[in-house]
């Protein structure tokens, strides 16, 4: 089954956690076991999981990114965004996590992240939800 959760960000450059809204399809669907993959269908955003305890995590990742790629380099795109092209590449589209009994098999630590860098925007996220 897909289901498409809308995500609104509020900067051009942000990672939401987006777990508990995922955590609300699965319910909504008592699903059980299988399978969720988790994509975007942009190109100027990502799909990543990583540390949800200590947000100097996320600051650090963005920054890093920034860095490696910064948002006024010598681009041939001419939108203005070619930064957030690239730093998408990098993150990729899509995740693919385990549900036992109804849980998202996450480490203690880990979230999933939607990674805006062309925002503040409405984003969808498709949920393929795959029973075992
Ligand atoms: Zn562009």
């Amino acid at each position: 089954m897909l289901k498409r959760v809308e995500v609104k960000t509020n900067s051009r450059v942000q990672l939401i956690d987006i777990t508990a809204h995922i955590k609300s399809q699965l319910r909504s669907e008592n699903f059980s076991s299988g399978v969720v993959f988790v994509y975007v269908p942009h190109t100027t955003c990502g799909i990543t999981i990583n540390e949800n305890v200590d947000p100097t995590v996320k600051e650090d990742i963005l920054s890093v990114l920034g860095s490696l790629i910064p948002e006024n380099g010598h681009y041939r795109h001419l939108e203005g965004n070619s930064d957030a092209h690239m730093k998408a590449s990098l993150i990729g589209s899509s995740v693919t996590v385990f549900v036992e009994s109804g849980a998202l098999v996450l480490g203690t630590w880990q979230g999933i992240y939607l990674a805006e860098f062309d925002g503040p925007r409405k984003r969808s996220v498709l949920l393929k939800i795959v029973p075992d």
